[in-house]
């Protein structure tokens, strides 16, 4: 199959409609990460999308709507407080997930009861929804496990010929993926940090949970090892050498910077000079990205604070790391 790749004008959107509406893939930008879009409402659309990212069938998709009016199709009732939510945040980076209607396919909610839904933050993401018709089921375009796309041409990259089509909008704004937050429990709980900054929800939910779920309410795409680059990342910590481990040397060795600059390194990417997370968040899976491409044997990342996006940074950064590093001298010391 040869992936059409359409410009997000009139005559694009309308193609890419089209595509949906007869059960295809179109992968588009949203303000997030780009998404691979599928009919929420076709069992057979969505199961192509599993298959094409080679995602496990146990990690439920968010379902993406153009109004807030849509999740009446979606999910069972609404609560006062998802109404409240939605009023504030969206459209926005911020997935809520309630009890599901049954015309939600099994396949879209990985068999659970509830379904997560969103309205993004992207003119192109809303025009299409709405030229399709329906609400789209779009997890992260890129196959499974590995960064998230940013960019059309990081979408072409994991999946070029493998889809019908990429809606090519160029970078995306807020750059990592939504908060999930479950409102399915007597109290709200937190899912997956993202693009919603924690502290701006505790504002209005005072008694927000963020500690790990249990049973029914459980996350079960939030897999410890995730988003990993080829090359075999380690997160920078200070101290001496511990006794075990093997010294790399730092030429060999790139660096994923914050915001002050390294020097000896094969390769750095600073994800915001100017120490801003919103920007760091945004560069983030690009500067993965070009990093993994550079032929290194190890990438080294410095932390983030862990305040405003930086969590949803830190929570990427535990994912895709395979261990710990230090700084010895002009060599990188990897943890064992
Ligand atoms: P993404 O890969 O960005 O599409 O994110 C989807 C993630 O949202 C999943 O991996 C889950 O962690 C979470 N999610 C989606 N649907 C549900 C649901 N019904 N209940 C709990 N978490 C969900
Ligand atoms: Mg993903």
């Amino acid at each position: 199959m040869k992936t059409l790749v359409l410009s997000p004008d009139e005559a694009g959107l309308a193609r890419a409609a089209e595509i949906i509406r007869r059960g295809g893939l179109v992968a588009f930008p949203t303000e997030t990460v780009y998404g691979l879009g599928a009919d929420a409402l076709s069992a057979q659309a969505v199961t192509r999308v599993f298959e094409v990212k080679g995602r496990p069938r146990f990690d439920p998709t968010i379902v993406h709507v153009a109004a807030p009016e849509e999740v009446r199709t979606l999910w069972k009732s609404i609560p006062p407080l998802a109404e409240m939510l939605m009023q504030r945040f969206w459209p926005g980076p911020l997935t809520l997930v309630l009890p599901k209607n049954r015309s939600v396919p099994d396949i879209v909610t990985a068999g659970l009861p509830t379904v997560a839904v969103r309205m993004p933050a992207h003119p192109v993401a809303l025009k299409l929804i709405q030229a399709a018709g329906r609400p789209l089921a779009a997890p992260s375009a890129n196959r499974f496990g590995r960064s998230s796309p940013t960019h059309h041409e990081h979408v072409l990259s994991d999946l070029d010929n493998q889809v019908e089509a990429v809606l090519a909008a160029g970078p995306t704004t807020v750059g990592i993926e939504s908060t999930v937050l479950s409102l399915a429990e007597p109290t709200p709980r937190l899912l997956r940090p993202g693009g919603t900054a924690l502290e701006a929800l505790r504002e209005l939910l005072p008694a927000l949970r963020v500690d790990a779920p249990t049973g029914p309410s459980s996350s079960p795409g939030t897999l410890p090892r995730h988003y990993l680059p080829r090359t075999p990342l380690f997160l920078l910590e200070s101290g001496p050498p511990e006794a075990s481990g093997e010294y790399l040397e730092r030429r060999r060795c790139g660096m994923l910077a914050f915001k002050e600059p390294w020097q000896a390194f094969g390769r750095v990417e600073r994800l915001s000079p100017a120490g801003d997370l919103r920007e760091a968040a945004a560069q983030f899976f690009a500067a993965l990205r070009r990093l993994d491409a550079a032929d290194l044997s190890a990438i080294v990342a410095e932390q983030v604070p862990e305040e405003g996006l930086g969590l949803a940074i830190a929570d990427r950064l535990r994912r895709a790391c395979s261990g710990r590093a230090r700084l010895v001298g002009e060599r990188v010391w990897i943890i064992r």
